[in-house]
């Protein structure tokens, strides 16, 4: 098994107190001192953040976890992912895989820098990306977004995300949709982790002794790790975010599981050290 990280995207985002919607000053104070400079930027007091996907090659697929924001899609309510033009399928080819030798894309949720590059314009069309791809997403996950895409009062930027980057893949029956969890090569462990949107899955990773975990955005800043009770404004269930947060911590505590989030700066990866009912991040894990 081999994991490569594909960049789309890494800087300062968000403040923290636009984040998070339990912020507050004095608990963030406590931990800007390890957060700087990977993670937080103390001059604006911006958070830190990734966009990338992660390429997976087992023995048998290629595998691509989420693939980020896209060019060229207009999202008049988001300008971080509004017209972007980045180089992120020259990465991905350099990393080694050609857009048509992606056999999966495993979708952690259908958020507008998660879903991008499933599609790119070709003669003013959105078409499929990755070609020869299945692409694999929670059942009620589609359903959400499908109907909010259906819905008059939807941000448009929301409807463009379903209709110009989901639709096309679904349209042309290069999904597989699944309820309760999905295997793939006797490693890889689809598993549902609601709260950051309802359908939002997490995926578990066996490969030989060593584990990994994918979490998408259960954590979007590794300061969810001490703070695992803070959820982010975006469209949280604050209950089963906080559930989730908290079950994926505890797995890479007990198990020594290497913990894999979508947006966290570099190192982009951390093992989880838990102690008296808190936890801590460790990010000398190799
Ligand atoms: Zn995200």
């Amino acid at each position: 098994m081999q994991v490569s990280r594909i960049e789309e995207m890494l800087g300062p985002a968000l403040t923290a107190k636009n984040l998070f919607r339990e912020y507050s000053e004095a608990e963030f104070k406590k931990h800007e001192h390890w957060l700087a400079p990977n993670f937080y930027q103390p001059e604006t007091g911006k958070l830190i953040a990734s966009n990338h996907s992660w390429l997976l090659r087992t023995d048998r697929h290629v595998i691509l976890i989420d693939s980020c924001s896209g060019n060229h899609k207009p999202r008049p309510e988001m300008a971080r992912y509004d017209m972007l033009n980045t180089r992120y399928l020259d990465t991905l080819k350099t990393a080694g895989a050609q857009p048509e030798e992606i056999d999966f894309v495993l979708c952690t949720h259908l958020h507008v820098d998660h879903v991008g590059w499933n599609t790119q314009i070709e003669n003013g069309r959105w078409v499929p990306t990755f070609r020869n791809a299945k692409h694999i997403m929670s059942r009620l996950e589609h359903d959400f977004w499908c109907a909010k895409a259906q819905d008059p009062s939807t941000l448009q930027t929301l409807k463009y995300v379903y209709n110009d980057r989901v639709l096309p893949v679904v349209e042309n029956g290069m999904t597989i949709m699944f309820d309760n969890g999905y295997s793939l090569d006797d490693c890889l462990t689809v598993v549902p982790a609601p709260g950051h949107t309802p359908g939002h899955v997490r995926i578990d990773l066996r490969s030989k002794e060593q584990s990994t975990v994918f979490c998408g955005d259960i954590l979007h800043n590794p300061v969810q790790v001490p703070l695992w009770h803070w959820n982010t404004v975006f469209f949280d269930n604050p209950t089963q975010a906080k559930q989730s947060r908290h079950d994926v911590l505890s797995l890479c505590a007990e198990s020594g599981a290497l913990l894999m989030p979508m947006h966290f700066g570099q190192p982009h990866a951390a093992r989880i050290k838990s102690k008296y009912g808190t936890f801590s991040v460790n990010f000398n894990y190799q």
